[in-house]
């Protein structure tokens, strides 16, 4: 109680996010998908520090890895080059499909789209960036600009922290983040798009072709899309969506950037990356979280011909490639190979997802559940009827019941309506069960006494 204290008159509310209000959760430790709080409750982790921690909290062979490197060699920055960037960029290239084979080392996921943005620019000689309703690039005053979701822009009026209307170099495309009253081929259960065949794929291309002539005259830098929406909750596109949107973008002069922030490194289970589950190969890749298994690290990785482009201009960053975070995101590539972690997502994403599918036909306030592998959401609504959201104080009093009976998951969407479900990718199908009967329980109390 008294860190409780200490901590509240600490932290100021503006800057840090507590996600559990009535109880913050003080977590002190970690072992892969389990972390203790200071009085030793453990909980099942199944949001990992926002889709970051993918092997498991601390896992054995990444710890090894970070100390040996770091008795070696902390830092020089990359003027120079040591076998730890050069090793890592090798690795890392080997990955990507041809020709993405340049590597540029970040240290967080804003960063990566910052400089996928500028070098989008710099290639293409031309300013403006497509993004997608719903979509989370990043808290820097650029990205924030990519970002759509509101709830993540700082409304002040010189344009810095953009919101939509103050970033008139950001053009939001059409796609994402709707809550599923809004549009019901945005539900897996009312969609066919599975198949390929899905109507709204028509809308909202043609939706798209009217935000590209908005351009005028056409000067497309880029087209920004996460494979699988993140933040905004899980959000699926059509079969054919990306690809189309893709080749229009191209035909304008624009590059395609996958945003695999979230979806890289095995996490959506069936590919290594989201976009190779929509058959297309970006012009450049993005990456970030996941990577370093919660070391800070990110990167970006293109083609040598939009790579040369930075001959024209400078990029430097005193932290990207530290030989730690290369040693770590080294050892990260080897232990998801090495665990099949890829193959672990799929299985335990697969089970996860049909059991929850369950539970949203027994419950009415379960409007959908969605996403792939182990990047899940599960949108929670008054009644299907309606699909109105379920009041933010319903919500919470679920995810908090969630939290108490020993499970830590996330929220996001739009409207912040939606559970998010994203954990180290080491989690069993006992873990999943526990989950389950957990969340089938909060349910349960919370329809009892409604
Ligand atoms: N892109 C996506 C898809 C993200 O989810 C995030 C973070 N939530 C970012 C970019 C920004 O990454 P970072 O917080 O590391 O800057």
């Amino acid at each position: 109680a008294r860190m409780i204290e200490i901590r509240k008159q600490n932290c100021n509310p503006m800057t840090m996010k507590v996600t559990y209000y009535k109880k913050p959760v003080f977590i002190h430790q970690g072992h892969m998908q389990y972390l203790w709080d200071v009085d030793g409750t453990r909980y099942l982790d199944l949001f990992a520090g926002v889709a970051t921690v993918s092997v498991g909290h601390c896992h054995p062979k990444v710890t090894a890895a970070a100390e040996k490197q770091l008795k070696k060699l902390w830092h020089t920055t990359f003027i120079y080059v040591y076998p730890a960037l050069q090793e890592y960029c090798e690795k890392l290239a080997s990955y990507l499909p041809d020709p993405l084979k340049v590597v540029f080392l970040t240290n967080s996921g804003s960063e990566a789209n910052d400089l996928a943005m500028f070098m989008a620019r710099l290639y293409t000689g031309n300013f403006d960036i497509i993004t997608l309703r719903g979509s989370y690039h990043g808290g820097s005053p650029m990205t924030m600009g990519l970002t759509s979701n509101a709830a993540y822009k700082y409304p002040v009026a010189n344009g810095l922290g953009c919101t939509n209307t103050m970033c008139p170099d950001v053009f939001r495309g059409p796609w994402g983040g709707r809550h599923c009253r809004d549009s019901p081929v945005q539900t897996t259960r009312d969609c066919s798009c599975a198949q390929g065949h899905c109507a709204a794929n028509e809308q909202y291309i043609k939706q798209l072709k009217e935000t590209l002539a908005t351009s005028v005259p056409p000067r497309i830098a880029a087209f920004f899309a996460e494979p699988l929406q993140g933040v905004g909750g899980a959000v699926q596109y059509p079969k054919n969506y990306l690809k189309e949107a893709f080749k229009l973008v191209r035909e304008r002069g624009g590059i395609c950037i996958a945003d695999e922030v979230q979806t890289g490194f095995g996490r959506t289970g069936s590919h290594f990356w989201g976009f190779q589950g929509h058959d297309v190969i970006p012009d450049v890749v993005t990456m970030a979280k996941g990577i370093g298994n919660g070391f800070p690290m990110g990167a970006v990785v293109t083609t040598p011909e939009i790579a040369a482009s930075f001959a024209k201009g400078v990029h430097f960053n005193t932290f990207g490639g530290n030989p730690v975070a290369c040693a770590v995101a080294s050892a990260v590539l080897d232990t998801i190979i090495e665990d099949g972690t890829q193959k672990n997502s799929l299985d335990v994403g697969t089970y996860l997802m049909t059991e929850l599918a369950k539970l949203r036909d027994k419950y009415e306030i379960i409007g959908d559940v969605r996403g792939k592998g182990l990047q899940i959401g599960v949108e929670m609504v008054k009644d299907k009827t309606s699909r109105d959201l379920l009041p933010p104080e319903d919500f919470a009093e679920i995810f908090e019941d969630v939290k108490d009976m020993g499970v830590l998951i996330g929220k996001g969407g739009v409207y912040g309506q939606i559970f998010r479900i994203k954990p180290p990718m080491c989690i069993t199908k006992e873990d999943a069960d526990f989950f389950l009967a957990v969340f089938n329980k909060s349910i349960h109390n919370y329809m009892e006494k409604r």
